[in-house]
């Protein structure tokens, strides 16, 4: 399935629960429809650090609408760590994260190999 981007609604979701959360990261799937990224499949439970954001994504069941994942980086540096890259290859083709202080600027999504992939954000 080709990404052609992400709903704004779902992007504005993500940058609220990033705020809710900090200091403390969320992670979770992303599912599509019809190619556009729309759903958020939160992973429960609060984590505090890169490592236990990736156990947490490596338990949740997979299913064929997730296209990747998204999680926070309360430190606001937004690329993805060691332990990300690793996560990314076991679930899914887009990546997104979500940085400090979690403005409509304040994210990026990635391939599975770390490189930056736009995303088109639909109204
Ligand atoms: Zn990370």
């Amino acid at each position: 399935m080709k990404i052609r981007g992400l709903k704004g609604e779902l992007l504005d979701l993500l940058l609220e629960i990033g705020t809710a959360r900090h200091p403390y990261e969320f992670a979770g799937l992303l599912r599509e429809t019809d190619g556009v990224i729309d759903e958020l499949n939160l992973v429960p439970g609060t984590v505090s650090g890169e490592e236990s954001a990736s156990l947490l994504l490596d338990m949740m069941p997979l299913d064929t609408h997730v296209v990747g994942s998204v999680h926070s980086h309360p430190n606001g540096h937004i690329k993805p760590s060691l332990a990300d890259l690793g996560f990314f290859s076991r679930s899914g083709r887009y990546h997104i994260i979500v940085g400090y202080p979690y403005s409509r600027n304040d994210w990026r999504c990635f391939r599975v190999d770390g490189e930056p992939v736009p995303l088109e954000v639909f109204p």
